[in-house]
């Protein structure tokens, strides 16, 4: 039997690849224009660490990581998400000392989840995040850094932003002990997943997407009466700079995120494309976790991404530009016994014109079946060399997307057309 992978965990294939790295050349790109900077940190961490980040009752750690022990007895953990290991890093790096952090980071992360359309076990995620800022101004900051780039990537119509206030923890704890004692009342009208999380973490009941125990929730004290006046201007003032920069929100009083280190503000990019898995982009403000994972209390903010999630959207919608599939400009057809000068003729090219993709046939093969590879590589120009032309220091130029004949120029002369024609 063939060994197949592991459920949830997906080859990317040379066809996707391309779209891939559109995305996420336009996602660094946009970064680097507001002076982001890439870091890169491990895949494995101590268990620890997400346990005390991202908390002990939540999904993630209750039931999606991938934990085992190490040769040495340690316990270690894929990551399921960014910002632990980034604080981590930064952290243990001197990073945070009296300083701003503008950073981002790409990759991996892993979760057990059931996989479905938008929802793997291997994933990768884009995750932006700024450090020793505590204003609502980089708040905003960011979400106009996913506007921009959603603009950039032609689907801003497709997606809407859903922002929220989560107060401080002790704002947090007192609606928590009024939202249980609301529904330890109606107890019984709750499903089997909701009266568990009303021990654990009832602030996730508000998360439920069981309509009935949403419209349970109607009733129930709303999260916006328990916020403190500090958290409650830093919103208003968030809002203030997303309507000045024509940015639409709609205030989502139910949106508490997954995770258990988010204070103050929480947003969602959604995009009712993608049916049940709408959510592209994700994030918020933790301005505690930093000190719960031992550093210097330090501010923070940031979000993630979900590249399958953006793919799938860039797919649905078709607005990936054609030429982003294109990979070769030029292909060198080399019939007979001259390998070696088309090998040497291919470099000269790169050499003299190095923004043209030139794929050089090897393999041997008659003309007709390398002409016709040279057409299913998309590329607009077939140079001929076969051993006439090797002899005579010429190379043939066949326009495979215009209907114009075949011309013999020199091998000299080819630099010239390809500029030119390019
Ligand atoms: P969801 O509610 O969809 O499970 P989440 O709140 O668990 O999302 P975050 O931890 O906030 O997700 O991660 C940020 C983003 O990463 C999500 O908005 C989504 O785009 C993407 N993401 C999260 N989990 C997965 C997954 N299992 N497969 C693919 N993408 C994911
Ligand atoms: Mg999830």
């Amino acid at each position: 039997m063939k060994i197949q992978s592991i459920r949830g965990m997906n080859d990317l294939l040379p066809e996707q690849s391309a779209t891939w790295q559109y995305l996420e050349r336009a996602v660094a790109d946009v970064l680097g224009r507001y002076s982001y900077r890439e870091i890169r940190f491990p895949i494995l961490e101590q268990t620890e660490l997400f346990k005390r980040a991202v908390g002990e009752v939540t999904d993630i750690v209750e039931k999606e990581m991938y934990s085992f022990e190490d040769r040495n007895g340690d316990s270690l953990s894929l990551r399921p998400e960014g910002t632990a290991g980034c604080v981590r890093a930064c952290t243990q790096n001197g990073l945070l000392h009296n300083q701003t952090q503008r950073l981002w980071y790409t990759g991996p992360m892993f979760r057990h989840e059931r996989p479905q359309k938008g929802r793997l076990r291997q994933f990768h995620q884009i995750g932006v995040e700024a450090f020793g800022l505590t204003g609502p101004d980089i708040d905003a900051e960011l979400l106009l850094i996913t506007a921009r780039l959603w603009k950039t990537l032609k689907i801003d119509h497709a997606v809407t932003l859903q922002i929220n206030s989560l107060g401080t923890s002790a704002d947090r704890a007192k609606y928590r002990e009024a939202l249980v004692e609301f529904l330890t009342a109606r107890h019984e009208q709750l499903d089997e997943d909701s009266q568990r999380r009303l021990t654990s973490n009832p602030m996730r009941i508000l998360d439920s997407k069981n309509p009935d125990v949403q419209a349970l929730l109607n009733d129930a004290p709303s999260l916006k009466d328990f916020i403190d006046e500090e958290s409650r201007t830093h919103f208003e003032q968030l809002c203030a700079v997303l309507d000045a920069a024509n940015i639409p929100y709609e205030i989502n009083p139910r949106l508490v995120r997954g995770l258990d280190y988010y204070s103050k503000t929480v947003f969602e990019w959604v995009t009712t494309h993608l049916g049940a898995q709408g959510t592209v982009c994700a994030g918020g403000r933790y301005d505690g976790l930093v000190e719960q994972l031992g550093g210097k209390p330090c501010p923070g903010v940031g979000f993630a991404m979900g590249i399958e999630r953006l793919v799938l959207l860039l797919d649905e919608l078709a607005v990936v530009p054609d030429s982003v599939g294109q990979t070769v400009d030029v292909y060198l057809v080399a019939v007979g016994d001259v390998e070696q000068q088309a090998l040497v003729l291919a470099e000269k090219l790169r050499s003299d014109c190095p923004s043209i993709r030139l794929e050089c046939h090897c393999g041997g093969g008659s003309f007709k079946s390398q002409i016709k590879k040279a057409d299913k590589s998309g590329a607009a120009i077939a140079l001929i060399l076969a051993e006439d032309e090797a002899k005579a220091g010429t190379v043939g130029v066949k326009y495979l997307r215009k209907d114009t004949s075949q011309e013999t120029i020199a091998q000299t002369d080819v630099t010239e057309l390809l500029k030119h024609h390019f």
